[in-house]
Formats: C-alpha cells, sequence, structure tokens
C-alpha cells in the first residue's frame, strides 16, 4: 500500500491530487490494473470533478454548505457535525481503472480530497492491484 499526505488550507478545500497519484502508477509501472484510494478519516473524502473550470468546485463547496450549514441544531456537539455529514456525502474510497499505464479518466476529470473540516494534513491510501 501506498501513502500519501494531502496538505489541505482551509475549513472547506477541495484539493487535487490526479498528479501525485499518476506518479505512483508509473512508479509501479502497472500494465492494466485497478487503482483503489481510500481515506482513513471521517470528516473529508475523495471525489472526481471537473478540474478545467475552478467554479464548479466552488459551486460544489457552496451548495453543500447550503445544504448542510455549520451551525445547525446537531446531536454531534464537537463543532464539525456537518463535516461529518459532507464526509459520508462524497464518500470515502474510488476505484479507477488502468489501462496501459494510464490513468483512465474522462478529459475534464481530476481526482480531488475534500476537506470538511480543515486545515488539517490528511492520509490517502492508494492500492495499485494489476490485472490482465
Ligand atoms: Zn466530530
Amino acid at each position: 500500500m501506498e501513502r500519501i499526505s494531502v496538505v489541505t488550507k482551509k475549513r472547506t478545500d477541495f484539493v487535487e491530487i490526479t498528479e501525485q497519484i499518476e506518479e505512483i502508477i508509473k512508479r509501479h509501472n502497472v500494465k492494466n490494473g485497478i487503482c483503489f484510494l481510500f481515506v482513513p478519516h471521517t470528516t473529508c473524502g475523495l471525489t472526481i470533478n471537473e478540474n478545467a473550470d475552478p467554479s464548479v468546485r466552488r459551486d460544489i463547496m457552496e451548495k453543500l454548505e447550503e445544504l448542510i450549514p455549520e451551525n445547525d441544531n446537531y446531536s454531534h456537539t464537537e463543532g464539525n457535525a456537518d463535516s461529518h455529514i459532507k464526509s459520508t456525502i462524497t464518500g470515502h474510497s474510488l476505484t479507477i481503472f488502468i489501462e496501459n499505464g494510464v490513468l483512465q479518466l474522462g478529459t475534464w476529470q481530476g481526482i480531488y480530497l475534500c476537506e470538511f473540516d480543515g486545515p488539517r494534513t490528511r492520509q490517502v491510501w492508494i492500492k495499485i492491484i494489476p490485472t490482465t
């Protein structure tokens, strides 16, 4: 298993990690396979979305904030109940195919770590599984 650290800069922050994942795949020299990504945290997540226009990311963050505000009538009193909910919505893992050594993302797709309770240093765990 590989691990990377991702430093987030704000309470809510989407950090693109596509290049780091592509470097790991190159280093493993896998022709065909599956790349599995996982975050071992309860207040951040992973997602794939557009990496061309940054306003897409901003819209996602703002809409999540509108739907799940930081302050509401939550039972969890740690002050980050909204972060836990947003983390569950985005999910904690991604599975992406590798073909001929290349991560199979769509033209406009990038991989993002979604921070919902930053700034912090987060871990992403990566498993590269070769297939035929
Ligand atoms: Zn909490």
